[in-house]
């Protein structure tokens, strides 16, 4: 991935609107803060609904931190907000993640590289894991499935900035492009997921 320079991670911010204080800069592992994605503006859309594709295992643990002895990849601490389409934050929506380790591998029989989480008061989900690899017919990505409450559920996949093979990924959508910075130890990553919520 390209390097971000420490302005392009800075840039953003929060905005008022109607007494609302919509979603800024979020710090990550680090002290890294990425800005939103995307933008926050009042009824933006939902965010877009991607196969679960062949790996999803249900019932995996609630737990942030995925980075198990032995996983191999880069280590990501991946977070954001889960948003209405008015841009307020979502508390205790599960978000649930699963994907392949650095070598491009899932693990089907058990749990490794799964688990989920429960967005805070202010709508925050945090997770410690590690970068997926890229694996035949797939460039490196998330599976993820957010449960806000009174939503239907969405299903989904996260992608990174700045991977050649984004473009030959018959499944790729830049609405989809989470944010990463470069940490001391790996990279931050943000993602903001729009719920089909007023
Ligand atoms: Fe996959």
């Amino acid at each position: 991935m390209a390097r971000h320079s420490r302005r392009d991670i800075l840039i953003g911010g929060g905005v008022v609107l109607a007494g609302i204080v919509l979603p800024s800069n979020l710090t990550l592992a680090q002290g890294a803060e990425l800005p939103p994605t995307p933008e926050c503006r009042d009824a933006h859309d939902v965010t877009p609904r991607q196969t679960e594709g062949p790996f999803y295992t249900p019932k995996a643990p609630e737990r942030a931190n995925l980075r198990e002895q032995g996983i191999k990849g880069i280590s990501v601490a991946l977070g954001g907000l889960v948003l209405t389409r008015s841009c307020k934050p979502v508390a205790n929506a599960v978000v649930d993640l699963w994907h392949a380790d650095g070598d491009g591998a899932y693990d089907n029989k058990g749990f490794r590289l799964r688990g989920f989480v429960r967005t805070d008061a202010q709508g925050r989900y945090a997770f410690q894991t590690v970068q997926p690899g890229n694996y035949p017919g797939r460039v490196r990505h998330y599976h993820v499935k957010v449960q806000a409450p009174g939503a239907r559920l969405l299903t989904t996949q996260l992608y990174f900035p700045d991977e050649p093979g984004n473009a030959r990924d018959f499944l790729f959508r830049k609405e989809l492009l989470i944010r990463t910075a470069k940490t001391a130890d790996g990279l931050a990553a943000r993602f903001d997921f729009v719920a089909d919520l007023r």
